[in-house]
């Protein structure tokens, strides 16, 4: 049901206005930042208007197409998401188990988590043979339901190719299909795409929102719920992971990053950068990577406005911090587009050993001159 999603009533309520006035589109795109719901109001929006039972709009939840579209067994549900490039028979059937069960795995984390996402090995992206099959598929009627629902997430990873022969599909949809796109890259989408679809858009979730679910749902005390909505910057799935304990331990290592930083510990760095060279977890890397955009925007509120700083249970730090080098609002920024682009070529899959010497002592140079 919709009351799952506890923090997009705006687009659901626009989602649901269209189908009580039965002006339901054939496409729609939704968009907005990572992990505030997109995905899961797509299933919701699938299950309502497959639901034999629908009321208020709304889905059951108990009936047997309910069930199985939360399940992801629902015959007429064809859920597309960007994956390495497998080794597939023409109807989509693998031929290696283990790449199989990265897609199972994928399902998995879905399932159980559905704000985050399982990391495929390889680059991924949303190739044009998976575009043909499901087109091939559509061209029959749908077996249960009443509608075949086509949801494509990250629409924005189609090849040229596979968007360009999608749209194809999107401008002539048969009747009984539903499209549903949902993009955190809006404008990485063709044009001709976003033209043809009906726009939905998903708005970042409140820290309020964030601590509260996370207390309730996840049962994370009051204080850490606190610190988490604040530094999850209203994108709940990072919040989720970050209640597990593992995000802890990165943002401390991200602070003790910070300590050497302070303590002009260049042996430190060395360590710490070799550290990572040896363990090569990209994930933990953008992780830190985040931790220290944060940390470094902490720096710009200090001065200027100190309800939006987000370390809040490390002000003794960041007003340490500030003591041993005052950096100019300039010289912060700096920082913080350094960081950000080295998290686009950890996401290029540049080289490794690379990003990480070139960020950590680059900014160490920044702070303390060449
Ligand atoms: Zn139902």
């Amino acid at each position: 049901m919709f009351s799952n999603i506890k923090c997009q009533k705006k687009a659901i309520n626009s989602l649901k206005q269209l189908i009580s006035a039965g002006k339901e589109a054939q496409s729609y795109l939704f968009y907005g930042p990572k992990g505030v719901g997109k995905l899961a109001t797509a299933f919701e929006f699938a299950k309502a208007v497959n639901c034999p039972n629908q009321k208020n709009y709304d889905a059951c939840d108990n009936c047997s197409s309910c069930i199985k579209i939360d399940h992801f067994t629902h015959p007429d549900i064809n859920f597309i998401f960007p994956t390495p490039k497998f080794d597939v028979t023409t109807e989509g059937d693998f031929r290696k188990e283990s790449e199989q069960i990265q897609v199972q795995n994928f399902i998995k984390q879905i399932k159980s988590t559905p704000f985050s996402r399982y990391k495929f090995s390889k680059a991924t992206s949303i190739q044009i043979d998976t575009i043909r099959r499901l087109e091939r598929k559509i061209l029959f009627k749908p077996t249960e339901g009443k509608y075949h629902i086509i949801i494509i997430t990250e629409a924005d990873e189609m090849t040229r190719q596979a968007a360009n022969a999608f749209l194809k599909t999107l401008e002539e949809p048969p009747p009984y299909a539903i499209i549903i796109l949902t993009t955190t890259k809006f404008s990485s989408l063709l044009p001709t795409i976003i033209s043809r679809c009906q726009k939905v858009r998903f708005n970042s979730i409140t820290q309020d929102v964030i601590e509260n679910h996370l207390i309730e749902e996840f049962n994370v005390d009051k204080a850490q719920a606190r610190i988490i909505s604040r530094i999850s910057n209203g994108n709940m799935a990072k919040a989720i992971l970050m209640s597990k304990e593992q995000q802890i331990e990165t943002r401390d290592m991200a602070l003790d990053f910070v300590e050497f930083i302070m303590n002009n510990d260049l042996e430190g760095i060395h360590n710490f950068s070799d550290n990572f060279i040896q363990n090569r977890n990209e994930e933990v890397l953008r992780d830190i990577f985040d931790f220290l955009v944060l940390w470094f925007g902490d720096l710009l509120y200090l001065s200027s406005n100190q309800s939006r700083i987000v370390n809040i249970d490390q002000m003794e730090k960041l007003q340490n911090f500030n003591q041993i080098r005052q950096l100019s609002n300039k010289e912060i920024q700096e920082i913080i587009l350094l960081i950000e682009q080295s998290k686009n070529l950890l996401a290029g899959h540049i080289n490794f050993e690379l990003i990480v010497i070139d960020t950590f002592f680059q900014i160490y140079n920044k702070i303390y001159g060449d």
